[in-house]
């Protein structure tokens, strides 16, 4: 046995374990499974053009070698991506922890309050800084926060001002460009113009509804955005500020000045650059738009004995109700990195950012200083941590360079530099003495940073943040430590047992390929830095972007989407530009099975189109005469189709090709939602099927974790007609030469965990990630049969077979009073967390084991699941203080002296042998949805604040 084979490792059920596992499906091998699976005429017939595995080992020393290839610079571009300083023990505690970078979104609330309150001390953090009511938590970048809050002023613009008919939105020119790039992308679409301009001339007509200021703006000047939004407020303009977030210590909140809503990145809170990201976004606003907002907003409720507990509020937003009539199509956010920025102000607190605030912004006075001393200009007349100085750029940047420092010049006589939390007495002397080179003046050397302010007297801060105690406690590493243990305990993630959510494939994020990104050297890149700089990052997106396209059959890959719904997006307005260059504008029909995730049919909406929604048979598959027969209808104006494969229903479709086919042939593109990825790579792909685009979930199939609900990264990979519309970044190239505007802030999206699918490939290698999709479907295979009798699978494919997930049947259960809720609570006691609840079926579950998961592993979850069924079939509808109605079945309850169940404490807490060796408690009963919709609370103020209220 090769002991360092990674897939060795990756995989769960060793070889033993494979073949006893056929044997109970009846087979002698796995290739006749996979021909009982799936179908002969979309099987690859040769292997992908991979390169073979590298062990651990291996690809530590490979990993590390390109990271050499990167060249840290002293970095002072800004433009919304500053160097930080990550703290220890949040880098040892949380991004480099199973424990929180594993977990899963926290539908799943009462095994969820640790990264539950971790996200409500982040929206309490936003609330605070911006002086807004509400916040979410998180975004996938700041310039899609920007796009977002145009969207909601446009969705709301009649509510309250008569301006239905009004659709023009005012952009400041000191806005990001990478944001105007992004709002010029999604403003079209949705029949939004844009007129971009000076904020100091903008004449308030009442054409406008709403407009955007950038704060400080792109260059550094803070602009009066007090009186703009007083004039604009007066005019029934609604008003959003991308605001940076370090810079709100000092200045005052947005929301104290009127704004309607305030976006921006977090990244300033210790998160690494990583050449683009993952960062969080915020969000934050009125309540008044309460149920407007996108993402996922954490709320405050009571659990089954009265007691506070916290989890997703307001759940009806989201797209998987609403579809087409959704506003917005986030799904997967930044999790990870919003608890970890949170993390940042509770380490720090208010005193601790006012520190790091004022070091940077009296850092930035003395260099204001220091650059006219040298007879240099420098044209910001009130600035925070950016400085505009007139000097010939190319001069600046030639000698700049040579001493490793990166500025930013936007024009030929303009360097711009944005001081940052590392910047340093010696750093500010290394400036003065690269302009003085440049310009021809006579360096001097500066002996210390003096402290001084440079805010304009009517925007100094004076609201008060961040008072709460859990921001003025944890201030010693072993507080903070604690804290930090204390919340992920509350969490069940895969380092506790398996997580089997169907359509979101929770499989193994080995620590090997999770290590690089912990490295300074991918880090502390910005993205946009010279390519030259980044030539380690060039190397790993190229060769990962060429392994993608390969494994998916297609011709080109963009890598810039940060989630499965930004990729649907991009691959939707790759296709619409598509048919634009044919001169065919008026195709904006997009087909989309009721099948379908909620997101399509969101994205497709943003994109402009127009849903038409097809049929399904009962078997689940997609009924081909009624898609026929609407792509005929549509055929002059048919733009694409939507389809999941294998469908959400977990089967192989063998109509796929005559599905492809029948779109081309009423001029359509077809677009595959990837989701689903994990049952293709390596037997067939998406080009082979006929489709023209797809998005992959790198947070799904290519191992990065969930993270708790982000970060994710959703490329697109597309056929040859479609490559040269991929999407372009305003300041780095990248993309076709006919590309659309930008989809997300970076040019490469989240490069940094790009790292981690560069690995996961490198080391599966081409045997390895063929042998992945068998076992993942292996696995859900012998799931399907050992709960056979316990359950009904509804779905098969035309064999029998599942394919690398499966829908259980828990309608019936209804005859005893049991709902499907009811089984995913009991779960819980048992040790697991509950599959996917009612998607794409109410009232079922869906169930995906992955490759990683043991036969061990799931032998527990199937004698878990079969004991829950004769828990069921004891109940009745009549009586319903049962241990299914009470579960999840908490410490406090079961140690309580008050017993008042018909059913022993041991069954609560201990319903199987297996579960007293690892027991984990949830922390609070059962949560009240209804309870926390109808009183919302989204920030860690006491409840009695509310109350007072
Ligand atoms: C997860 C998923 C998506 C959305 O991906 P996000 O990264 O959450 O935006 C879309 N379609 C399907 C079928 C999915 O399972």
């Amino acid at each position: 046995m090769n002991t360092n084979s990674f897939a060795l490792r990756h995989i769960g059920p060793r070889e033993d374990d494979q073949k006893l596992m056929l044997k109970s499906l009846g087979l002698d091998s796995m290739e006749q499974l996979i021909y009982e699976t799936v179908p002969d005429d979309i099987r690859l017939k040769k292997e992908l053009d991979l390169d073979v595995a590298m062990s651990e080992f291996e690809y530590s020393s490979h990993i590390n070698e390109l990271s050499k290839l990167n060249s840290i610079y002293k970095t002072y571009i800004g433009l919304g991506y500053h160097p930080t300083i990550l703290p220890a023990v949040i880098q040892r505690n949380i991004l480099e922890n199973p424990g929180w970078y594993t977990a899963y979104t926290p539908y799943q609330a009462e095994i969820a309050q640790g990264r539950l309150e971790a996200l409500l001390n982040f929206q309490t953090m936003i609330s605070d800084l911006t002086g807004m009511e509400l916040a979410n938590a998180s975004l996938l970048d700041e310039s899609t926060a920007a796009a977002e809050a145009m969207s909601l002023l446009f969705a709301v613009r009649d509510r309250d001002q008569k301006k239905n008919k009004v659709n023009k939105f005012f952009v400041s020119d000191a806005i990001l460009p990478q944001t105007l790039s992004l709002l010029q992308t999604r403003s079209t679409p949705i029949g939004i113009e844009l007129v971009i301009g000076d904020e100091s001339t903008f004449d308030f007509s009442t054409e406008y509804f709403g407009a955007i200021l950038q704060y400080p703006g792109k260059d550094g000047q803070i602009t009066d955005i007090k009186s703009f939004i007083e004039k604009a407020n007066a005019a029934n303009i609604k008003v959003a500020v991308a605001a940076d977030i370090l810079s709100l210590v000092k200045l005052e909140a947005p929301g104290a000045l009127g704004a309607d809503v305030v976006v921006g990145t977090t990244q300033r809170f210790g998160i690494p650059m990583g050449y683009g990201g993952p960062h969080a976004a915020y969000f934050a606003t009125k309540d008044a738009y309460k149920r407007d907002i996108p993402g996922r907003i954490i709320g405050v409720t009571k659990d089954a004995n009265g007691n506070r507990a916290l989890r997703m509020a307001l759940q009806t937003r989201e797209q998987h109700i609403k579809r087409d009539r959704a506003t917005s199509n986030i799904c997967t956010a930044q999790v990870l990195l919003a608890v970890m920025a949170g993390m940042y102000a509770v380490y720090h607190g208010p005193k601790g950012l006012t520190h790091i605030a004022n070091g940077v912004h009296n850092a930035t006075s003395t260099l204001a200083n220091a650059i006219t001393k040298l007879g240099l200009k420098q044209k910001n007349s009130s600035f925070f941590d950016t400085l505009q100085v007139e000097a010939h750029a190319e001069k600046v940047k030639a000698v700049a360079e040579k001493n490793k420092v990166n500025f930013f010049y936007p024009d030929a006589n303009t360097v711009t530099i944005s001081l940052n939390e590392t910047t340093r007495l010696s750093d500010l002397n290394e400036i003065i003495a690269i302009l003085a080179e440049a310009e021809n003046k006579t360096a001097f050397t500066i002996e210390a940073i003096e402290a001084s302010n440079s805010i304009p007297e009517a925007l100094q801060r004076e609201t008060e943040f961040l008072t709460l105690d859990v921001f003025n406690s944890h201030h010693s590493e072993t507080e903070l430590m604690r804290y930090i243990k204390k919340l992920e305990r509350k969490d069940l993630s895969l380092n506790h047992s398996m997580i089997s959510l169907g359509s979101c494939t929770m499989k193994l994020n080995a620590a090997a390929e999770m290590l690089p990104i912990s490295s300074p050297n991918w880090g502390a890149i910005h993205p946009f830095v010279p390519v030259e700089q980044a030539e380690g990052y060039h190397v790993v997106l190229k060769k990962l972007e060429d392994q993608l396209t390969e494994i998916t059959g297609f011709a080109g890959t963009s890598l810039q989407p940060n989630s499965g719904a930004q990729g649907e997006y991009a691959g939707l307005m790759v296709i619409k530009a598509y048919h634009e260059s044919r001169g065919e504008h008026h195709r904006n029909i997009c087909l989309i099975p009721s099948s379908a995730h909620g997101t399509n049919p969101a994205s497709a909406v943003m994109a402009g189109m127009k849903v038409v929604v097809t049929k399904a048979t009962e078997e689940g598959n997609i009924d081909v005469e009624d898609l026929r027969q609407k792509a005929e209808l549509h055929k002059d104006n048919l733009s694409a189709l939507m389809v999941t494969y294998p469908s959400t229903h977990g089967v192989y479709e063998s109509a796929i090709k005559e599905i492809t086919k029948i779109v081309h042939d009423n001029g359509g593109q077809v677009y595959m939602d990837g989701a689903n990825m994990n049952a293709q790579v390596g037997l067939t792909n998406p080009g082979n099927i006929g489709a023209d685009v797809c998005h992959l979930n790198l947070h799904k199939t290519f191992a990065i974790p969930h993270g708790g609900g982000g970060p994710g990264v959703g490329p697109i990979c597309v056929a040859e007609q479609l490559v040269p519309f991929l999407p372009s970044n305003p300041i780095i190239k990248t993309g076709g030469d006919k590309a659309i505007t930008a989809i997300s802030s970076a040019p490469f999206g989240s490069a940094l965990v790009c790292l981690i699918s560069y690995g996961y490939i490198r080391m599966l290698g081409v045997k390895g990630i063929k042998k992945s999709t068998e076992v993942a479907i292996l696995n859900a295979n012998y799931i399907k049969q050992r709960l056979q009798g316990a359950f009904e699978t509804l779905y098969s494919g035309e064999r029998g077979r599942a394919a690398h997930e499966m829908i259980i049947d828990c309608r019936p259960f209804k005859a005893n009073g049991i709902e499907v809720t009811d089984i995913a609570k009991r779960l819980m006691d048992y040790g697991f967390h509950s599959p996917t609840v009612s998607f794409p079926v109410a009232g079922t579950m869906m169930i995906e084991p992955t490759e990683s998961e043991s036969k061990q592993e799931m032998d527990r979850f199937c004698d878990a699941m079969i004991s829950i069924k004769n828990e069921i079939d004891t109940v009745t509808k009549e009586e319903t203080n049962n241990v299914l109605k009470n579960a999840p079945h908490t410490l406090d309850m079961v140690t309580s002296d008050e017993w008042l169940f018909p059913y022993s404490r041991e069954k609560a807490a201990f319903p199987m042998d297996y579960v007293r060796d690892n027991k984990f408690w949830p922390t609070v009963r059962r949560v009240d949805d209804a309870y926390g919709d109808r009183n919302l609370i989204c920030t860690c103020a006491p409840i009695e604040e509310y109350m007072d209220a």
